[in-house]
C-alpha cells in the first residue's frame, strides 16, 4: 500500500490560486481568499468589506454566473472585475441521470501547468424522500489501496483545493436550478420548507478526506457560512478509512458528522481490506470514535461495512461488530459491494445481507442496509474513477491484447 499522505495544504509552500484560464475564479473561495483577490484586483480598502458581502451573496445565494448580473454592484466595478476574475465553474465533461433520479457529473478541473489537461473528478446527487444528498470528492484518485475499492486503483492522485470541493456543490446547484425562484427538475428532492434541493453533503466520493484535511476544513467553512450556502454542519458527513490523528480535529474544528469505513471486525482482515489499519489499528480507531467531539445519541457516528461474500459476512462477524461498538453512539450502514471490472470480490448474497442485518437490528440498530443508487450510471460507492483513467486503462488493455496477438 502507499501510506504516504499527500502534502496537506497547510504544509504546502504556497497556496495555489484557483485559476480558470489566466484569471482566478471567485467561485468556491472562502471569505479570506476572496478578500485577498479583491485587494489584488485593486478594490479600495474602505469598499472591500461591503463589496465582499455583495459578491458573497451573489455567488453563493443567487448563483450568479456573470458579474453583469450583480445589479447592486456599480457598473464600473463590474467591468473591472471582469478583467481580473471570472465566475467560472469546473467544466462538465459528462452529466448522467439515472432511472432512479440519481445524477452523476464528471468535472474537469482547470489545468495546473503546461501539459496538464486538467484532472477529472466525479460527484453524485442522490434524491431521497427526506433529503437530497450530494456525494463529493476530496481528491483525484486515492493513495490508499483498499482492496475492494475502484478509486484506490487509480494512478493519478492529487489533493483537491478547497474551492474545487465547493465548486462541486455549485455545479450541482446550477444543474438542479437550486436557487431562489427555481423550478425543480424531475426527480429532485424538494423540501416542503422551501429549503435546498441539495440538503446534505457526504464526503464519500473519490479520495480520503482526512488526507486532505486542511482543504476539507476550509471547504466545510464555505459550505456552512450562514450568509452563503447555509448548509447545516449536522448535514455534512465526512467518511474516513481511519486516519486517526485527524478525527478529533475534524470534530472540534468543523462540527461535521463522522462516518468510519470499518469493513472488518478484526485487525488481520482489516489490514487486508483497509491497509491504513496497519498504521492505525481498530482499537485506536474506536477510541477516537468514543471521544469524537460533539458525538451524542442524536449525533451518532456511522460505521460503514461493505458486504463481501465469504470474506466478512458471517453472522459471528455481525455479532462481533455489535460487541465492539458497545458504548459508542453508533449507526451501522451495510453497503452491498459494488463490483467493478477486475475485482476479486463478490457481493454477499441478499439473504445473507438480510440475516447479517437482522443480528444488528436485534441489537437495537435501525434499518442498516444502504440501497444501491444510480447503478445504471456507475454512480455507486467505490465505483468512482475518472473516465480519463478508465480510457487509458482500456487503451492499455487493447494494446496488450494486440501485442499478445502479434499484431500492431
Ligand atoms: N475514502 C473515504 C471516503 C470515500 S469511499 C473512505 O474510505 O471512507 C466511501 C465509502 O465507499 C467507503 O465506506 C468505502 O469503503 C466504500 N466503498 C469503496 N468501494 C466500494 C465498493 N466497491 N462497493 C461498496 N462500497 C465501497
Ligand atoms: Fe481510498 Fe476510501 Fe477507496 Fe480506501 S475506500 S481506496 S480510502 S477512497
Amino acid at each position: 500500500m502507499t501510506e504516504a499522505a499527500l502534502p496537506d495544504a497547510e504544509a504546502s509552500p504556497a497556496p495555489i490560486l484557483p485559476l480558470a484560464g489566466d484569471r482566478p475564479t471567485f467561485v468556491g473561495l472562502s471569505r479570506e481568499r476572496l478578500a485577498a483577490l479583491l485587494e489584488q484586483a485593486g478594490v479600495p480598502e474602505k469598499e472591500r468589506r461591503m463589496r465582499l458581502s455583495q459578491l458573497w451573496h451573489w455567488i453563493y445565494v443567487r448563483g450568479a454566473q456573470e458579474f453583469g448580473d450583480m445589479t447592486n454592484v456599480a457598473r464600473q466595478l463590474q467591468t473591472h472585475l471582469v478583467q481580473h476574475a471570472t465566475l467560472a465553474r469546473p467544466e462538465i465533461v459528462r452529466e448522467q441521470v439515472s432511472a432512479d433520479g440519481t445524477r452523476k457529473w464528471v468535472l474537469r478541473l482547470p489545468p495546473r501547468g503546461v501539459g496538464d489537461r486538467g484532472a477529472e473528478v466525479e460527484c453524485v446527487y442522490i434524491p431521497e424522500r427526506d433529503r437530497g444528498t450530494l456525494c463529493v470528492s476530496s481528491q483525484v484518485g486515492c493513495t490508499l489501496n483498499c482492496s475492494f475499492c475502484h478509486t484506490g486503483t487509480q494512478k493519478l492522485v492529487r489533493n483537491l483545493e478547497a474551492w474545487e470541493i465547493v465548486a462541486q456543490v455549485m455545479v450541482a446547484r446550477d444543474r438542479l436550478g437550486d436557487y431562489p425562484g427555481r423550478t425543480p427538475p424531475e426527480g429532485a428532492f424538494v423540501p416542503k420548507d422551501g429549503g435546498r434541493f441539495v440538503s446534505n453533503i457526504v464526503f464519500m466520493g473519490m479520495g480520503e478526506p482526512l488526507y486532505n484535511y486542511a482543504n476539507v476544513r476550509e471547504a466545510i467553512g464555505v459550505l456552512t457560512d450562514p450568509q452563503g450556502l447555509q448548509l447545516s454542519r449536522r448535514k455534512i458527513t465526512v467518511s474516513t478509512s481511519g486516519v486517526v490523528p485527524d478525527i478529533a480535529p475534524l470534530g472540534a474544528e468543523t462540527g461535521a458528522m463522522l462516518a468510519i469505513s470499518l469493513h472488518a471486525t478484526n485487525d488481520a482482515l482489516r489490514d487486508e481490506l483497509v491497509p491504513i489499519n496497519r498504521k492505525y489499528p481498530i482499537a485506536d480507531l474506536l477510541e477516537a470514535c468514543r471521544t469524537y467531539p460533539g458525538v451524542s445519541n442524536a449525533r451518532r457516528i456511522t460505521f460503514e461495512y461493505v458486504m463481501l461474500k465469504g470474506v466478512n459476512d458471517s453472522l459471528s462477524e455481525a455479532r462481533a461488530m455489535v460487541r465492539m461498538l458497545r458504548g459508542i453512539h453508533a449507526k451501522i450502514n451495510l453497503i452491498p459491494f459494488n463490483p467493478w471490472p477486475g475485482t476479486q470480490y463478490e457481493c454477499s448474497d441478499w439473504a445473507q445481507i438480510e440475516r447479517f442485518s437482522e443480528v444488528i437490528f436485534d441489537a437495537g440498530y435501525a434499518s442498516p442496509i444502504r440501497t444501491p443508487r444510480g447503478r445504471d450510471i456507475l454512480a455507486a460507492c467505490g465505483q468512482l474513477k475518472s473516465d480519463t483513467e478508465k480510457m487509458r486503462a482500456r487503451a492499455r488493455l487493447m494494446l496488450e491484447e494486440q501485442l499478445a496477438l502479434g499484431t500492431d
